[in-house]
């Protein structure tokens, strides 16, 4: 090694050692003939003294070090002088008084600074990625990813799992994104895809007898890309042989209830996690991706106000609609813009508009007084609990509406009154999905997670009667308000897996086509299986505090789908074209 320690390593008790350092300069301060330099490495910065006292050949070099070089520097571990200790810094008690120093290679001034947390353009850290890890928060963020990662390995190891490697290149079986494809050289015309996710091939493995299989799998979607989404992203993907919902949903939540006592012990989980159905998570928080970290509930008032002489509450309750309200604590002191803004949002959410009622100081101020009696006014107070101060907003619209509106309201209001504790890491487990989904654009059903979701078997005879009514055994993981895993127990038999194909209205030649190796495999005593998969990227940027899952990534592509460093994707030359036997045209 071309150095006996770190630059997070020395303490007091190496006081007196000769050691040798090598790093990149941090930080440099020149101070009356000495100069001081921040020594950086992966494990921490230890201050280095170049004295003209103890080597004037040092010291000649120091002056001429500029911010990223790398250098190597031998010398003695010293104390600080008393009063200098640097008690935010783990080396901060010593400093190392520089004997012999070398330039490993110099650095141009880097485009935006290393040592300093500031806010710097995205697209400039991503193309030049390399300076932008060196930074604290990334090799935190990468540190804490490894952490998460092996911890899940030596969790599930430790429970009889084992990690079983997927094909990167397979057949395309869209699972309801758009796949990568890739076209082969030595079969003209022919294309294999990147995998959406090892879906498949894990419930093979468990027609193989691997029952207990997981794979940190990288994932591949090429789908129209939102800002929180990216073309490739990293799944902590299981599947386990005779098991029931139970099964799996605890688990995964063993799992990352000590993982993040472990990882990140400064969070907290709720224990156990909460399990709401799909219709309670639609009710309470109007979302299937409730953020349980704070209250807000959606509260159901159209008993109260049903005889009332307000229209558009009586309209909606007429007509198979709903009316609910949400409690904004201390809201009452919005302003009218204030409150135009929200009702924006709830128009944006499909809400022909938003009620609310000011309980202000100087008295109730709501449009709603005109159309309520006292009665019905205090009565509606009263179910939401409202207190002085508070705004109550209310919507009357069809239930899918009603729930997108103010599940939007909740989640805003919740943020600007920062009602969401910030260490909470609030897992909720979401249950009894609705197997499908009325595709009203296609005029089909579609499957609500995947089409190898078992229907619930109570609900088998709906499949014929009433699709729309089925429930299935699928499950969701969710963390403060973000989708984190989807997960099911699977169909294990041709025949209904047969059938589930034929209600999304596949034909029998497709179904066969896309799924035969499924369908043929599930003849050949295929167990009960289910599993699921959490998403690695988004469960590190929780833990990390990230906001953008690309923090959490070392290389990442740009919700544009670009590698902004390597510039890809790019042209491939007219050899390459050939050899693939494809032709560029300008058709959009
Ligand atoms: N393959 C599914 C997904 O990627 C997860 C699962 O059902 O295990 O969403």
């Amino acid at each position: 090694m071309l150095k006996t320690h770190t630059c997070g390593e020395l303490r007091k008790q190496h006081v007196g050692q000769t050691v040798t350092l090598a790093g990149w300069v941090h930080r440099r301060r020149d101070h009356g003939g000495l100069v001081f330099i921040d020594l950086r490495d992966r494990d921490g910065l230890t201050q280095i003294v170049f004295n003209p006292a103890i080597s004037s050949e040092a010291h000649g070099l120091a002056t001429n070090l500029r911010m990223e070089f790398v250098i190597r520097v031998t010398g003695r571990v010293a104390a600080r002088p008393t009063g200098q200790e640097n008690p935010a810094l783990a080396t901060g008690d010593v400093e190392l008084l520089v004997e012999r120093a070398e330039v490993l290679n110099e650095a141009k001034l880097p485009p935006f600074l290393i040592n300093v947390e500031e806010n710097v353009d995205e697209s400039l850290r991503l193309k030049y990625r390399y300076l932008d890890l060196r930074r604290e928060r990334l090799q935190r963020n990468l540190t804490i990813r490894h952490r998460a990662i092996k911890f899940i390995r030596d969790y599930l190891d430790a429970r009889g799992f084992i990690e079983i490697e997927t094909p990167i290149l397979i057949k395309s079986t869209p699972e309801g994104a758009r796949d990568y494809v890739v076209p082969s050289r030595i079969h003209p015309g022919k294309f294999y895809a990147l995998p959406q996710s090892p879906q498949q091939l894990k419930q093979l493995l468990m027609v193989a007898g691997f029952d207990r299989y997981y794979q940190i799998a990288r994932c591949f979607r090429d789908e129209d890309l939102r800002a929180d989404r990216g073309p490739e992203f990293t799944q902590l993907d299981i599947e386990m042989a005779f098991v029931e919902q139970d099964d799996v949903l605890n688990l995964v939540e063993g799992c990352f209830t000590e993982m993040v006592k472990t990882v990140t012990p400064h969070k907290r989980v709720l224990s156990p996690f909460p399990r709401l159905t799909y219709a309670e998570a639609i009710a309470r928080y109007g979302s299937d991706k409730p953020d349980v970290r704070f209250g807000m509930e959606l509260v159901e008032v159209g008993d109260v106000v049903a005889g009332s002489d307000f229209q558009i509450f009586a309209s909606a309750l007429q007509t198979g609609g709903q009316v609910k309200g949400i409690r904004a604590p201390g809201c009452a002191s919005y302003t009218r813009k204030q409150i135009d803004e929200l009702v924006e949002m709830a128009k944006a959410k499909g809400a022909r508009g938003l009620a609310t009622i000011a309980l202000a100081a100087d008295g109730i101020k709501s449009p709603l007084t005109k159309f309520l009696s006292e009665a019905e006014m205090r009565a509606l107070i009263e179910r939401l609990r409202g207190e002085p101060g508070d705004l109550l907003l209310f919507v009357a619209d069809q239930p899918k509406v009603v729930a997108d509106a103010l599940g939007a309201l909740r989640l805003e209001l919740g943020r600007r009154l920062n009602l969401a504790p910030k260490d909470l890491l609030a897992f909720v487990w979401v249950v009894d999905f609705p197997l499908f989904e009325w595709n009203a654009e296609t005029q089909r059903w579609d499957a609500t997670h995947h089409l190898f979701t078992s229907p619930k078997p109570r609900d088998l005879p709906l499949l014929d009667t009433d699709p729309g009514r089925v429930l299935a055994d699928c499950y969701d993981l969710v963390c403060n308000g973000s989708e984190l895993a989807s997960g099911s127990i699977r169909i294990h038999r041709r025949d209904l897996q047969e059938k589930i194909l034929a209600i999304l209205q596949y034909s029998r030649e497709d179904a066969f086509a896309r799924f035969g190796h499924m369908l043929t495999a599930f003849e050949y005593g295929a167990p009960p299986h289910g599993g699921i998969a959490p998403g690695i990227d988004r469960l590190v940027a929780l833990m990390c505090d990230e906001a953008s899952m690309r923090d959490v990534m070392a290389f990442p592509k740009t919700a544009q789908a670009t590698d902004l460093m390597m510039d890809a994707p790019a042209e491939i030359t007219a050899e390459q074209l050939a050899e693939l036997h494809l032709a560029i045209t300008d058709d959009q």
